[in-house]
């Protein structure tokens, strides 16, 4: 993408009314903008890094589910049906339409997909499965905040597990926080699951996955065990229940909590220089829930001996344009964002200092195509700009890699690559950028 051509609009000032980094920073390198109160237009850089995390998640999604897509908009008939609807409260935007039919824009979709579910399947041969969709919700929250982190209309991945008993919805809810674990780790960040459900042992499981980060709302307490937890171990694949019981197994026995779990007693005994405090954001959500909407909504099916079942559900949570914000919250600095490579809008960025310059140009123009050819996304900034306004563009925007060029080094044959996350600057030929940067 030339940047003389693209709509990137970046804000010379820090924008007033945002209160943390990472909304600071979304609105001034130009990701998104407000429309309403919780409500943001997507620009094209937003976009980009928007849909770098929706494809991870999917693709570790589509190792254990099969995607589809359910519509943002839901009958209210489904939700009484759950008996949810009076129950939800007044953070559900409930609509009518022209023939006076309830509506609601979903806040979540269990009985959506309870009763999809229902209609299609009759047979114990038909579980277990999973299935999941990438949809907007809709939750009016009382203090939309923190852009979005907190929004009123916001992406999620949601997924659900429908098991013939108790033992194999657990075995997908082990495969869920293995594929979660992955999923957070391709994106670069650490994200740590915390037991979410204190209720005694036996109750329903339910873990939170937190992105630690100075102004996250959770207060995080954790046994710096849970950091080591092998996911490559030997052998371990999402068809190895027995594997994926131990990973379960050692995540939860190390003690790991937010101030809503947080249990004086237990922390006590989690040995003193393993004691991890600070603050966390929830970009994840796992639950297992059992016969809750089965049951409610009449989904059975017939089992080997002609008995009915009631499948056993869960549901497992990821919230694809917080994550947005939470992943620049654990990663900025005083200039800007930082990308961590995987969810980077572009991977490379050029910098031409002098645009009045012949050569200058055309090494830029050269390498602009080579790197392109090499299969990177390139930003570069072919704008007639002054060379210190365009790298604290780049550094605000943070693209992993800068290449800046101008008329002194190219007289010694050179140019500079500079990394965005260590500040590293190392003179190359254009050659060797060609080969550092596309290896
Ligand atoms: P929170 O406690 O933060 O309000 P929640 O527990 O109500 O979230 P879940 O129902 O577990 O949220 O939703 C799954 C995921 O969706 C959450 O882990 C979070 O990452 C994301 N999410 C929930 N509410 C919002 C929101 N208002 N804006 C952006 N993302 C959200
Ligand atoms: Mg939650």
């Amino acid at each position: 993408m030339r940047l003389s051509q693209a709509f990137l609009p970046v804000l010379k000032e820090t924008p007033s009314g945002a209160e943390i980094a990472s909304h600071k920073l979304m609105l001034q390198a130009g990701l998104i903008r407000q429309t309403a109160a919780g409500i943001y237009a997507w620009l094209p850089l937003g976009i980009r890094v928007l849909k770098k995390i929706e494809q991870i998640v999917r693709e570790e999604q589509d190792r254990i589910g099969q995607e589809m897509l359910m519509p943002t908009i839901q009958p209210a008939d489904l939700w009484r049906e759950s008996g949810r609807y009076d129950a939800y409260g007044p953070e559900m935007l409930r609509i009518t339409d022209r023939h006076d039919r309830e509506m609601l824009y979903g806040p979540t979709n269990e009985d959506m997909i309870t009763a999809l579910f229902r209609d299609d399947v009759k047979s114990y041969r038909e579980l277990p499965r999973m299935l999941y969709h990438i949809q907007w919700k809709f939750r009016d929250e009382v203090r939309p905040r923190f852009g979005v982190m907190r929004g009123r209309e916001f992406l999620m991945k949601d997924a659900y597990s429908f098991d013939l008993d108790e033992e194999g919805a657990k075995l997908s809810y082990y495969r869920q926080l293995l594929a979660y674990l992955r999923t957070f780790r391709r994106m670069g960040i650490k994200a740590v699951p915390m037991q979410a459900d204190s209720g005694p042992i036996g109750g329903k499981l339910s873990h939170e996955f937190l992105v630690l980060a100075p102004n996250g709302e959770s207060e995080v307490f954790y046994d710096a065990a849970v950091e080591d937890v092998d996911l490559d171990r030997d052998g371990l694949s999402y068809d190895d229940d027995a594997g994926l019981k131990a990973l379960f197994d050692e995540v939860t026995g190390a003690y790991a909590r937010t101030d809503e779990t947080h249990e004086e007693e237990y922390w006590a005994q989690v040995p003193e220089d393993a004691k991890r405090t600070g603050r966390g954001i929830e970009v994840g959500h796992i639950f297992y829930f059992g016969p809750k909407y089965s049951e409610a909504m009449g989904l059975k099916v017939s089992g080997s001996d002609g008995s009915m079942i009631t499948p056993m559900m869960g549901s497992y949570g990821v919230g694809v344009s917080r994550l947005v914000g939470a992943i620049i919250e654990a990663s900025h600095d005083e200039n800007g964002i930082i990308w961590p490579e995987a969810v980077a809008p572009w991977n490379v960025g050029i910098v031409t200092m002098r645009a009045d310059d012949d050569a200058t140009v055309a090494a830029a123009e050269s390498l602009y195509g080579d790197l392109q050819a090499a299969g990177l996304d390139v930003l570069y900034d072919d704008r007639d700009e002054r060379g210190g306004v365009k790298l604290g563009g780049m550094d605000l925007m943070g693209l992993p890699w800068q290449v800046i060029i101008g008329p002194r080094g190219l007289k010694d044959g050179v140019v500079e690559v500079k990394n965005r996350a260590t500040g590293e600057r190392e003179q190359l030929t254009v050659q060797d950028t060609l080969a550092k940067l596309s290896s």
